[in-house]
Protein backbone atom coordinates (compact mmCIF):
# COMPACT_ATOMS: atom_id res chain seq x y z
CA UNK A 1 0.00 0.00 0.00
CA UNK A 2 1.45 2.90 -0.82
CA UNK A 3 2.47 5.65 1.98
CA UNK A 4 -0.24 7.97 3.45
CA UNK A 5 0.32 11.68 3.83
CA UNK A 6 -1.76 14.20 5.53
CA UNK A 7 -3.96 17.04 3.55
CA UNK A 8 -6.01 19.92 4.48
CA UNK A 9 -9.46 18.99 2.14
CA UNK A 10 -12.20 21.09 1.70
CA UNK A 11 -15.73 18.70 0.95
CA UNK A 12 -18.87 20.40 -0.51
CA UNK A 13 -21.61 19.76 1.68
CA UNK A 14 -25.30 20.89 1.78
CA UNK A 15 -24.45 23.78 3.76
CA UNK A 16 -21.61 24.80 1.40
CA UNK A 17 -18.21 23.51 2.52
CA UNK A 18 -16.16 21.66 5.02
CA UNK A 19 -12.74 21.03 5.98
CA UNK A 20 -11.25 18.17 7.52
CA UNK A 21 -8.03 17.02 8.02
CA UNK A 22 -7.79 13.64 5.98
CA UNK A 23 -4.81 10.67 4.87
CA UNK A 24 -4.35 10.69 1.21
CA UNK A 25 -2.32 8.54 -0.55
CA UNK A 26 -0.34 10.08 -4.09
CA UNK A 27 -3.25 7.99 -5.97
CA UNK A 28 -5.40 10.61 -4.40
CA UNK A 29 -3.66 13.84 -6.23
CA UNK A 30 -4.66 14.77 -9.41
CA UNK A 31 -1.85 14.94 -12.24
CA UNK A 32 1.40 16.59 -12.61
CA UNK A 33 4.92 15.88 -13.48
CA UNK A 34 6.14 16.16 -10.39
CA UNK A 35 6.20 15.12 -6.81
CA UNK A 36 7.04 17.95 -3.81
CA UNK A 37 7.12 17.29 -0.37
CA UNK A 38 5.70 20.95 0.98
CA UNK A 39 7.34 21.75 4.04
CA UNK A 40 5.55 25.24 4.80
CA UNK A 41 2.49 27.02 3.23
CA UNK A 42 1.00 30.27 4.45
CA UNK A 43 -2.17 32.00 4.72
CA UNK A 44 -2.98 34.74 2.28
CA UNK A 45 -6.14 36.62 1.18
CA UNK A 46 -7.31 34.28 -1.21
CA UNK A 47 -6.96 31.06 1.07
CA UNK A 48 -8.95 32.92 3.31
CA UNK A 49 -11.85 33.90 0.35
CA UNK A 50 -11.09 29.44 0.17
CA UNK A 51 -11.04 28.25 3.49
CA UNK A 52 -14.34 30.22 4.60
CA UNK A 53 -16.09 30.27 1.11
CA UNK A 54 -16.73 33.93 1.00
CA UNK A 55 -15.77 34.12 -2.74
CA UNK A 56 -15.28 31.17 -4.89
CA UNK A 57 -12.37 30.78 -4.97
CA UNK A 58 -12.32 26.90 -5.15
CA UNK A 59 -13.44 25.78 -8.54
CA UNK A 60 -13.82 22.18 -7.76
CA UNK A 61 -14.95 19.97 -5.09
CA UNK A 62 -13.15 18.45 -3.04
CA UNK A 63 -10.13 20.70 -2.87
CA UNK A 64 -6.75 21.00 -0.83
CA UNK A 65 -6.48 24.57 -0.36
CA UNK A 66 -3.40 26.72 -0.18
CA UNK A 67 -2.38 29.00 -2.75
CA UNK A 68 1.44 28.60 -2.63
CA UNK A 69 4.19 26.40 -0.73
CA UNK A 70 7.64 25.87 0.00
CA UNK A 71 9.60 22.31 -0.17
CA UNK A 72 11.60 19.52 -1.21
CA UNK A 73 10.86 17.73 -4.92
CA UNK A 74 10.34 13.81 -4.77
CA UNK A 75 10.40 13.10 -8.03
CA UNK A 76 10.04 14.67 -11.33
CA UNK A 77 9.35 12.87 -14.37
CA UNK A 78 10.88 15.57 -17.05
CA UNK A 79 14.42 15.59 -14.85
CA UNK A 80 13.86 20.11 -14.76
CA UNK A 81 14.45 19.27 -10.99
CA UNK A 82 16.10 16.46 -8.95
CA UNK A 83 15.45 14.69 -5.89
CA UNK A 84 16.03 16.65 -3.03
CA UNK A 85 15.66 20.21 -4.62
CA UNK A 86 14.42 23.31 -2.97
CA UNK A 87 11.24 24.92 -4.65
CA UNK A 88 8.65 27.43 -4.41
CA UNK A 89 5.31 27.79 -5.79
CA UNK A 90 2.84 30.46 -6.43
CA UNK A 91 -0.10 30.53 -8.14
CA UNK A 92 -1.18 28.76 -11.00
CA UNK A 93 -4.38 27.66 -10.00
CA UNK A 94 -2.84 25.79 -6.79
CA UNK A 95 -5.69 25.74 -4.26
CA UNK A 96 -8.41 26.79 -6.61
CA UNK A 97 -8.49 24.70 -9.40
CA UNK A 98 -5.49 22.25 -8.85
CA UNK A 99 -4.43 20.71 -5.05
CA UNK A 100 -2.64 22.99 -3.14
CA UNK A 101 0.18 23.49 -0.46
CA UNK A 102 -2.26 22.48 2.60
CA UNK A 103 -0.77 19.10 2.37
CA UNK A 104 2.15 17.19 3.01
CA UNK A 105 2.55 16.25 -1.07
CA UNK A 106 1.23 17.95 -3.59
CA UNK A 107 1.77 16.54 -7.14
CA UNK A 108 2.45 19.61 -9.90
CA UNK A 109 3.93 20.44 -13.06
CA UNK A 110 7.78 21.47 -12.99
CA UNK A 111 6.90 24.50 -14.94
CA UNK A 112 5.31 26.59 -12.33
CA UNK A 113 8.39 26.27 -10.01
CA UNK A 114 10.85 28.31 -8.76
CA UNK A 115 13.87 26.94 -6.83
CA UNK A 116 13.78 28.52 -3.89
CA UNK A 117 16.98 31.53 -4.28
CA UNK A 118 20.04 31.18 -1.87
CA UNK A 119 19.70 32.59 1.69
CA UNK A 120 15.90 32.03 1.90
CA UNK A 121 14.89 28.93 3.98
CA UNK A 122 11.46 27.63 3.02
CA UNK A 123 10.21 28.96 6.01
CA UNK A 124 11.25 32.49 5.23
CA UNK A 125 9.56 31.80 1.50
CA UNK A 126 6.50 31.19 2.56
CA UNK A 127 6.62 34.24 4.85
CA UNK A 128 7.23 35.77 1.62
CA UNK A 129 4.63 33.77 0.08
CA UNK A 130 2.67 34.86 -2.55
CA UNK A 131 1.63 37.96 -0.53
CA UNK A 132 5.18 39.10 -0.52
CA UNK A 133 6.25 38.13 -3.96
CA UNK A 134 3.05 40.29 -5.15
CA UNK A 135 4.41 43.30 -3.16
CA UNK A 136 8.02 42.78 -4.89
CA UNK A 137 5.78 42.86 -8.09
CA UNK A 138 4.11 45.99 -7.68
CA UNK A 139 7.84 47.58 -6.11
CA UNK A 140 9.24 46.38 -9.76
CA UNK A 141 6.19 48.66 -10.77
CA UNK A 142 6.85 51.56 -9.30
CA UNK A 143 10.89 51.26 -10.08
CA UNK A 144 10.06 50.62 -13.81
CA UNK A 145 7.62 53.54 -13.46
CA UNK A 146 10.73 55.68 -12.79
CA UNK A 147 9.88 56.14 -9.21
CA UNK A 148 12.73 57.09 -7.30
CA UNK A 149 13.24 58.34 -3.53
CA UNK A 150 14.01 61.58 -4.53
CA UNK A 151 10.08 61.68 -5.78
CA UNK A 152 8.40 61.96 -2.61
CA UNK A 153 6.94 59.16 -0.28
CA UNK A 154 5.12 55.96 -1.17
CA UNK A 155 1.68 55.38 0.40
CA UNK A 156 0.77 51.70 1.39
CA UNK A 157 -2.42 50.34 1.89
CA UNK A 158 -3.68 47.77 4.05
CA UNK A 159 -0.19 48.12 5.20
CA UNK A 160 -0.43 46.08 8.62
CA UNK A 161 -1.72 42.95 6.08
CA UNK A 162 0.67 40.71 4.46
CA UNK A 163 1.35 42.46 0.95
CA UNK A 164 1.59 45.82 2.76
CA UNK A 165 4.19 44.83 5.50
CA UNK A 166 6.61 43.25 3.30
CA UNK A 167 6.06 45.89 0.73
CA UNK A 168 6.94 48.35 3.90
CA UNK A 169 9.91 46.81 4.43
CA UNK A 170 11.13 46.26 0.87
CA UNK A 171 10.86 50.06 -0.01
CA UNK A 172 12.71 51.46 3.55
CA UNK A 173 14.98 48.87 2.24
CA UNK A 174 15.59 50.90 -1.38
CA UNK A 175 15.28 54.23 0.52
CA UNK A 176 11.90 55.08 0.04
CA UNK A 177 10.25 57.38 2.14
CA UNK A 178 6.69 55.61 3.21
CA UNK A 179 3.42 56.64 4.20
CA UNK A 180 1.99 53.46 5.87
CA UNK A 181 -2.09 53.58 5.58
CA UNK A 182 -3.89 51.15 8.88
CA UNK A 183 -7.45 51.11 9.98
CA UNK A 184 -5.39 49.72 13.43
CA UNK A 185 -3.90 52.37 15.66
CA UNK A 186 -2.42 50.01 17.60
CA UNK A 187 -0.16 48.54 14.47
CA UNK A 188 1.98 52.49 14.42
CA UNK A 189 4.88 50.84 16.36
CA UNK A 190 5.24 47.23 14.17
CA UNK A 191 4.53 49.40 11.28
CA UNK A 192 7.17 51.97 11.73
CA UNK A 193 9.81 48.93 13.05
CA UNK A 194 9.63 47.99 9.31
CA UNK A 195 10.59 51.20 8.46
CA UNK A 196 7.25 53.07 7.97
CA UNK A 197 7.74 56.66 7.91
CA UNK A 198 4.56 58.21 8.76
CA UNK A 199 1.14 56.39 9.54
CA UNK A 200 -1.97 57.75 8.70
CA UNK A 201 -5.48 56.39 9.53
CA UNK A 202 -7.19 54.38 6.82
CA UNK A 203 -10.57 56.67 6.80
CA UNK A 204 -8.02 60.03 5.88
CA UNK A 205 -8.78 58.06 2.38
CA UNK A 206 -11.64 56.26 2.41
CA UNK A 207 -13.81 59.23 1.85
CA UNK A 208 -15.86 60.79 -1.29
CA UNK A 209 -12.70 60.91 -3.69
CA UNK A 210 -12.52 63.91 -5.72
CA UNK A 211 -11.45 63.72 -9.50
CA UNK A 212 -7.95 65.84 -8.42
CA UNK A 213 -6.64 66.88 -5.14
CA UNK A 214 -3.76 68.01 -3.68
CA UNK A 215 -0.34 66.05 -5.13
CA UNK A 216 0.88 64.01 -2.19
CA UNK A 217 2.29 60.44 -3.19
CA UNK A 218 5.38 59.76 -5.07
CA UNK A 219 4.10 56.59 -5.41
CA UNK A 220 1.26 53.88 -4.52
CA UNK A 221 1.17 50.15 -3.19
CA UNK A 222 -2.46 49.66 -2.96
CA UNK A 223 -3.82 46.78 -1.11
CA UNK A 224 -7.56 48.24 -0.71
CA UNK A 225 -9.34 49.13 -3.86
CA UNK A 226 -12.49 50.86 -4.04
CA UNK A 227 -12.32 54.72 -2.84
CA UNK A 228 -8.78 54.56 -1.21
CA UNK A 229 -7.60 53.73 -4.03
CA UNK A 230 -9.85 56.46 -6.52
CA UNK A 231 -8.30 58.75 -3.42
CA UNK A 232 -4.67 57.66 -3.74
CA UNK A 233 -4.91 58.37 -7.30
CA UNK A 234 -6.30 61.73 -6.85
CA UNK A 235 -3.15 62.76 -4.43
CA UNK A 236 -0.25 61.14 -6.67
CA UNK A 237 2.09 63.19 -8.16
CA UNK A 238 2.31 64.54 -11.62
CA UNK A 239 4.18 61.03 -13.63
CA UNK A 240 3.87 58.95 -10.33
CA UNK A 241 3.07 55.08 -10.63
CA UNK A 242 0.53 53.56 -8.45
CA UNK A 243 0.42 49.68 -8.28
CA UNK A 244 -2.84 48.02 -7.65
CA UNK A 245 -2.80 45.16 -6.21
CA UNK A 246 -5.52 44.40 -3.58
CA UNK A 247 -9.12 44.56 -3.22
CA UNK A 248 -9.64 44.26 0.52
CA UNK A 249 -11.68 47.25 0.32
CA UNK A 250 -13.92 46.51 -2.59
CA UNK A 251 -13.63 46.02 -6.12
CA UNK A 252 -15.16 49.01 -7.52
CA UNK A 253 -13.14 52.29 -8.22
CA UNK A 254 -15.10 55.48 -8.63
CA UNK A 255 -12.35 57.60 -10.24
CA UNK A 256 -11.38 59.48 -13.14
CA UNK A 257 -9.73 60.42 -16.21
CA UNK A 258 -8.51 63.38 -14.83
CA UNK A 259 -4.79 62.40 -12.91
CA UNK A 260 -4.00 60.56 -15.84
CA UNK A 261 -4.24 62.75 -18.66
CA UNK A 262 -3.43 66.31 -16.48
CA UNK A 263 -0.85 64.76 -14.33
CA UNK A 264 0.29 61.59 -16.39
CA UNK A 265 -0.19 59.39 -13.51
CA UNK A 266 0.17 55.28 -14.04
CA UNK A 267 -1.90 52.84 -13.02
CA UNK A 268 -0.43 49.69 -13.01
CA UNK A 269 -2.45 46.56 -12.60
CA UNK A 270 -0.54 43.56 -10.65
CA UNK A 271 -1.11 40.49 -11.36
CA UNK A 272 0.68 37.43 -9.55
CA UNK A 273 -1.13 33.80 -10.22
CA UNK A 274 -0.19 33.56 -13.96
CA UNK A 275 2.94 36.21 -13.83
CA UNK A 276 5.07 34.47 -16.38
CA UNK A 277 8.04 32.18 -15.20
CA UNK A 278 11.21 35.20 -15.31
CA UNK A 279 9.20 38.03 -13.54
CA UNK A 280 8.55 35.70 -11.05
CA UNK A 281 12.59 34.35 -11.34
CA UNK A 282 13.42 38.31 -11.44
CA UNK A 283 10.96 39.11 -8.16
CA UNK A 284 12.42 36.64 -6.02
CA UNK A 285 15.29 37.32 -6.68
CA UNK A 286 15.01 40.68 -5.75
CA UNK A 287 13.52 39.34 -2.91
CA UNK A 288 16.35 37.64 -1.74
CA UNK A 289 18.53 41.02 -2.17
CA UNK A 290 16.09 42.91 -0.56
CA UNK A 291 14.23 41.92 2.10
CA UNK A 292 15.53 42.29 5.58
CA UNK A 293 14.79 38.84 7.26
CA UNK A 294 15.03 40.36 10.66
CA UNK A 295 11.98 42.70 9.41
CA UNK A 296 10.64 39.64 7.73
CA UNK A 297 10.41 37.54 11.25
CA UNK A 298 8.89 40.12 13.06
CA UNK A 299 6.18 39.77 10.76
CA UNK A 300 5.87 35.87 11.16
CA UNK A 301 3.05 34.03 12.88
CA UNK A 302 3.57 30.19 12.54
CA UNK A 303 0.04 28.19 12.50
CA UNK A 304 0.09 24.53 12.39
CA UNK A 305 -1.59 22.66 9.34
CA UNK A 306 -4.09 20.93 11.42
CA UNK A 307 -5.33 24.91 12.90
CA UNK A 308 -5.50 26.80 9.59
CA UNK A 309 -8.73 26.15 8.75
CA UNK A 310 -9.81 28.27 11.71
CA UNK A 311 -7.79 31.08 10.28
CA UNK A 312 -9.86 31.95 6.77
CA UNK A 313 -12.16 34.38 8.77
CA UNK A 314 -9.40 35.81 10.78
CA UNK A 315 -7.63 36.98 7.52
CA UNK A 316 -11.02 38.69 5.60
CA UNK A 317 -12.18 40.45 8.82
CA UNK A 318 -8.55 42.30 8.96
CA UNK A 319 -7.34 40.47 12.14
CA UNK A 320 -4.06 38.84 10.81
CA UNK A 321 -0.53 41.03 11.18
CA UNK A 322 2.01 40.29 8.46
CA UNK A 323 2.19 37.08 7.41
CA UNK A 324 1.01 33.70 8.64
CA UNK A 325 3.14 30.67 7.99
CA UNK A 326 1.33 27.56 7.84
CA UNK A 327 3.84 24.18 8.92
CA UNK A 328 2.71 21.55 7.35
CA UNK A 329 4.43 19.02 9.15
CA UNK A 330 2.43 19.99 12.35
P1 LIG B 1 -4.28 40.83 4.28
O1 LIG B 1 -5.63 40.51 4.77
O2 LIG B 1 -3.09 40.32 4.99
O3 LIG B 1 -4.13 42.42 4.18
C1 LIG B 1 -5.17 43.26 3.73
C2 LIG B 1 -5.17 44.51 4.58
O4 LIG B 1 -6.11 45.44 4.02
C3 LIG B 1 -5.66 44.28 6.01
O5 LIG B 1 -4.64 43.83 6.86
C4 LIG B 1 -6.11 45.68 6.37
O6 LIG B 1 -4.95 46.44 6.66
C5 LIG B 1 -6.68 46.21 5.05
N1 LIG B 1 -8.14 46.07 4.99
C6 LIG B 1 -8.87 44.96 5.27
N2 LIG B 1 -10.18 45.19 5.08
C7 LIG B 1 -10.28 46.48 4.67
C8 LIG B 1 -11.37 47.32 4.32
N3 LIG B 1 -12.62 46.88 4.35
N4 LIG B 1 -11.10 48.59 3.94
C9 LIG B 1 -9.83 49.05 3.90
N5 LIG B 1 -8.76 48.30 4.22
C10 LIG B 1 -8.98 47.04 4.59
O7 LIG B 1 -4.26 40.37 2.75
P2 LIG B 1 -3.00 40.27 1.75
O8 LIG B 1 -1.99 41.26 2.16
O9 LIG B 1 -2.64 38.85 1.58
O10 LIG B 1 -3.68 40.76 0.40
C11 LIG B 1 -4.00 42.14 0.23
C12 LIG B 1 -4.86 42.31 -1.01
O11 LIG B 1 -4.09 41.99 -2.16
C13 LIG B 1 -6.08 41.38 -1.03
O12 LIG B 1 -7.17 42.07 -1.60
C14 LIG B 1 -5.63 40.25 -1.96
O13 LIG B 1 -6.71 39.64 -2.59
C15 LIG B 1 -4.75 41.00 -2.93
N6 LIG B 1 -3.75 40.17 -3.58
C16 LIG B 1 -3.67 40.23 -4.93
C17 LIG B 1 -2.73 39.53 -5.61
C18 LIG B 1 -2.61 39.71 -7.07
O14 LIG B 1 -2.07 38.84 -7.75
N7 LIG B 1 -3.10 40.80 -7.59
C19 LIG B 1 -1.84 38.58 -4.92
C20 LIG B 1 -1.94 38.64 -3.46
C21 LIG B 1 -2.88 39.40 -2.84
P3 LIG B 1 -4.90 47.51 7.84
O15 LIG B 1 -5.44 46.82 9.05
O16 LIG B 1 -3.48 47.90 7.94
O17 LIG B 1 -5.81 48.65 7.39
Amino acid sequence: MSERFRALVLDKTDQGQEPSLKALTLDDLMPGDTVVAPAFSTLNYKDGLALTGAAPVVRSFPMIPGIDFAGEVISCEGGAFQPGDQVILNGFGLGETHFGGYAERARVNAKWLVRLPDGISPRHAMAVGTAGYTAMLCVLALEEGGTTPDHGPILVTGAAGGVGSVAVALLAKLGFEIIASTGRASEADYLKSLGANEIIARDELSGEPRAMAKERFAGVVDCVGSKTLANAISMTKYGGTIAACGLAGGMDLPTSVAPFILRGVKLIGIESVHAPLARRELAWARLAQDLDLEKLEAMITDVPLSEISEWGSKILSGQTRGRVVVDVSK
